[in-house]
């Protein structure tokens, strides 16, 4: 049996097994992407303490450092977990894997606009990651929807690489924090337009060509030509696999007490995944090294 399974490998997934293998724990982490979660779709992180950095380069560093405390990575998408008095089973499939703990850290999807077009031209013209596919925009123009920290944080990073990138923002305020508004007001080729609801991805010969937007005050329709449609309209936890253990709310988020624990004994769960007010890189850090040095501490 293994002493702590970590499902989910981005930054509060990396530090649980960081921390619990330098404390001897034995530690498998179980995820169906690359490690490093969302840190591998941010160029540049730069409120971490003490680091300025690329986001990948930061999952690298984090993923080879709980490895050499001994951790092991299986790549793989965990279905299902069943808990039991002393012990959990996690499944992957078919194959199931036991462990005294889990630490939950799956984060959180990309919210989809739900509009005509957006899904059938997803990957061709609709992204939800602009450091994947910002570079395919080159010279033209797109759209990013959205108000928060990751819309207005990708309209300035496509702003060095596209011709002209229009932000598409539902209410007539940013709720993104200050430095990033200062620094998009630095930007001469980023327009903003306020009062504006995303309505259908206008495509013409099976190609994007803009979006077709709705005023939230009179619902008029007007359209922007664009060749490519970023939205960034929220997040939501990546939960449904445990939706049976009775650990998340009505926002499909977990939650946990101050050690990462949830409800459900030997399940502990942390990152952006569970119900917090604030979701950066180093609040999920946090939460792993509460958790793997709790979980530690229980095996001895
Ligand atoms: P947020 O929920 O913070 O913002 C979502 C934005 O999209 C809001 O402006 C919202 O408008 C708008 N929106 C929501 N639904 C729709 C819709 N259907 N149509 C049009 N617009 C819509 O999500 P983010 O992904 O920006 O951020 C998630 C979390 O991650 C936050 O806690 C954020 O602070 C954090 N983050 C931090 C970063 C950093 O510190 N560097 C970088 C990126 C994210 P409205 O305001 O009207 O609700």
């Amino acid at each position: 049996m293994i002493d702590l399974i970590v499902v989910g490998a981005g930054p509060a997934g990396l530090t649980a097994a960081l921390y619990a293998s330098r404390a001897g724990a034995s530690v498998l982490v179980l995820d169906g992407g690359a490690p490093g979660g969302k840190m591998n779709l941010t160029a540049e992180i730069e409120n971490y303490p003490g680091l300025i950095t690329k986001g990948p380069e930061l999952a690298y560093a984090m993923y080879e450092q709980c490895l050499s405390f001994g951790a092991k990575y299986e790549y793989g998408e965990v279905s299902r977990i069943e808990h039991h008095d002393d012990h959990q089973i996690v499944y992957v499939g078919d194959q199931a894997y036991d462990a005294r703990y889990v630490f939950i850290a799956t984060g959180t999807k990309e919210r989809h606009m739900g509009i005509p077009h957006e899904e059938e031209m997803s990957g061709r013209g609709v992204s939800y990651c602009a450091v994947c596919d910002g570079p395919f925009f080159k010279n033209k123009d797109v759209c990013v929807i959205g108000g928060g920290n990751s819309a207005i944080e990708e309209a300035i990073y496509l702003s060095d690489i596209v011709a002209k990138v229009h932000v598409i923002v539902r209410r007539d305020v940013l709720r993104a924090d200050q430095y990033l508004v200062n620094k998009l007001q630095t930007k001469e080729n980023i327009e903003m337009h306020y009062l504006k609801k995303p309505h259908e991805v206008l495509v013409d010969n099976q190609k994007v060509a803009g979006l077709v937007v709705e005023d939230s005050k009179t619902g008029e329709l007007s359209t922007i030509a664009a060749q490519g449609i970023f939205p960034f309209i929220g997040l939501d936890p990546i939960t449904e696999f445990v939706k049976d253990l009775g650990i998340i709310n009505d926002k499909g988020y977990i939650e946990v007490d101050a050690n990462q624990e949830t409800k459900v004994a030997g399940i502990f769960a942390g990152g952006d995944v569970v119900d917090k007010q604030l979701r950066q890189v180093v609040t999920a850090a946090n939460d792993g090294a509460v958790a793997g040095q709790y979980i530690a501490s229980l095996l001895k």
